[in-house]
């Protein structure tokens, strides 16, 4: 080969990275705009893309396509952010056969995952946060969606959640002979330090911890506290210095106030909220996360082992009464599910029993899932709202989501980081 014909060859690949590294603006025409921080929705708008990044969001009239633009017609259509949920368990089915469970290994924890990540998108959640997998399933997942190796949504993920020995993060079907601790039990403060490294070591974005007993764990009283303030306090010192977030599930009110003390980030379910606690996680700025529809799918559809079913009938009923009052008085709210307690692309049911029996404005559920979850996720700079700089992440509905959230239920077009990943609309 000539120096000649070396020179030409890499011109030729230079021109073929140079075509592959800028393809042009996309431009979606929508019919309409949610803003969802105020509530507006704009007419006829346009949201510039380039690369993964929104650009710019200017009206159709003024935004003329140039030259190799991709347009993307929406003209029909409500355009809004792709969907946030704080709280899914992605590698895990709908299954409550303890059995079952119990044979849920890491393999196949990976490969509910890989499922289970693109009906979750194409459900129209953008973005989600994982809060317990175990094996760090969720880390190997997360890594393989953002080498675009699997379709899904940005994720953030735990790894396993901590826990103390005996409790809703530890294994309990199992008895004595057969030694079984899940792999994220740690008991007292350095054994609980050591544990945050861990995770963090393996990949954890956030930490995930058990602050009560739980309902879908043998043995264990949803109304206990598990870990004590010290332990908790522990956890978030070191979780907060290394610059991650710690999400405590608890359903006791005293577990709810001891973890919101300690300064963890969110309460996940918080069914037994009450007064000192509601106050507690305003003067903290702890945010809530609910998972309330799964009160009505199991109520609908759960057919548990005896040993959950109590737990699951009371504390469902607590979690009626009590987030009403929590809402009402004004805690931060982020959505999030407990998906894979009920199916996996059932997500946006949560928005609407938000606002049917929470007592919530449909623009204040939508910001649940959007602006509010963004920032528990400290995400406020790449997600959750229609911005330039932000992933161009969005999602399109046939009519308006302001005047009824069902129709978040049925999401025909996804786009995640600018490209199509879902749309039943062109297809047609
Ligand atoms: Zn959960």
């Amino acid at each position: 080969m000539t120096w000649f014909h070396r020179v030409s060859l890499s011109l030729f690949f230079l021109a073929v990275l140079n075509a592959q590294t800028s393809p042009g603006r996309i431009l979606v025409r929508a019919g309409h705009l949610i803003d969802v921080r105020t509530g507006n929705e704009p007419a006829d708008q346009t949201i510039v893309i380039e690369g993964d990044r929104i650009k710019a969001v200017t009206p159709t009239a003024s935004t003329p396509a140039q030259p190799g633009d991709k347009e993307i017609d929406l003209k029909s259509m409500t355009v809004l952010p792709g969907l946030i949920d704080v709280h899914t368990h992605i590698t895990m089915d709908t299954n409550f056969d303890p059995y079952h469970e119990l044979t849920t290994d890491t393999a196949r924890q990976a490969l509910n995952g890989a499922r289970f990540a693109k009906i979750t998108l194409e459900a129209g959640f953008t973005s989600i946060r994982n809060v317990g997998a175990a094996g760090y399933s969720d880390i190997a997942l997360r890594d393989y969606i953002n080498a675009g190796l699997l379709p899904g949504p940005h994720m953030q993920a735990s790894g396993p959640a901590l826990g103390i020995t005996g409790g809703h993060c530890d294994d309990n079907l199992l008895p004595y002979e057969f030694h079984e601790t899940n792999e994220g039990v740690a008991d007292g403060i350095p054994a609980v330090q050591h544990k945050v490294r861990e995770v963090i070591k393996y990949g954890a974005d956030l930490i995930k911890i058990c602050a009560t007993g739980g309902v879908l764990s043998k043995g264990d009283d949803p109304q206990a506290s598990q870990y004590t303030l010290e332990e908790m306090q522990a956890i978030v010192a070191d979780a907060h210095r290394l610059g991650r977030k710690v999400a405590a599930h608890a359903h006791g009110a005293q577990g709810i106030l001891f973890a919101t003390q300690a300064g963890v980030d969110s309460i996940e379910h918080g069914s037994y909220i009450d007064a000192d606690a509601i106050g507690a996680m305003k003067a903290h700025g702890t945010y809530l996360v609910p998972t309330f529809y799964l009160t009505d799918w199991m109520q609908e559809n759960g057919h548990l082992p005896a040993f959950y079913q109590q737990k699951m009938t009371d504390v469902s009923a607590a979690m009626r009464v009590n987030l009403r009052q929590a809402v009402a008085g004004g805690v931060k709210i982020a959505l999030g599910t407990d998906a894979a307690v009920y199916p996996h692309g059932l997500n946006a049911h949560e928005l609407e029993v938000y606002v049917t029996k929470l007592g919530m404005t449909p623009l204040a559920a939508l910001q649940t899932g959007t602006i509010n979850a963004a920032a528990l996720m400290s995400w406020s700079d790449r997600t959750g709202a229609l911005e330039p700089g932000k992933w161009a992440d969005l999602i399109a509905v046939a009519s308006d989501p302001l005047q009824d959230v069902r129709v978040l239920q049925h999401v025909p077009f996804v786009m995640k980081a600018g490209v199509v990943a879902k749309d039943e609309i062109h297809a047609r």
